[in-house]
């Protein structure tokens, strides 16, 4: 499953990430995946779910944001999104079409094929127990 690869790489540059900080707990990690990646989100969550066990991520939330498809044609010039068939003969997943939607000339993917961590929402330690009851909580 090439899902659980990617889950691990982000996983373990969370994890590198989070080795600054007095982290107690991770709320949830975002991640932005190109609809270009081909990456299935149930498989994602399921991957992700594995891979964090026994580390600070165990239980974190994962939620998957969604990059659409972009592309710019070296003909025309024109920029946008890809035109999908989404004849129903290709079930439920869309095909996007990498070739301009004005011309059909040849294009360049803008968008579409990020897979990276863009934020996580985790707990530290409290420095100063006698400020109040609310935990720190740092935003990346
Ligand atoms: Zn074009």
């Amino acid at each position: 499953m090439h899902e659980v690869s990617v889950v691990s790489s982000l996983v373990s540059a969370v994890l590198d990430e989070l080795s600054k900080y007095k982290v107690t707990k991770v709320n949830s990690v975002t991640a932005v995946i190109g609809d270009l990646t081909n990456l299935g989100e149930e498989q994602m969550s399921f991957a992700y779910e594995i891979v964090t066990r026994g580390t600070v991520l165990e239980g974190s939330e994962f939620i998957i944001e969604h990059e659409p498809i972009v592309l710019s044609c070296k003909s025309c010039g024109h920029t946008g999104p890809a035109k999908v068939l989404s004849d129903p003969g290709f079930g439920e997943h869309p095909i996007p079409v990498l070739a301009c939607p004005e011309c059909g000339g040849p294009v360049t993917v803008v968008k579409g094929q990020t897979c990276a961590v863009r934020s996580m929402d985790i707990e530290e330690e409290e420095r100063c127990s006698s400020t109040g009851t609310r935990r720190p909580r740092r935003r990346f």
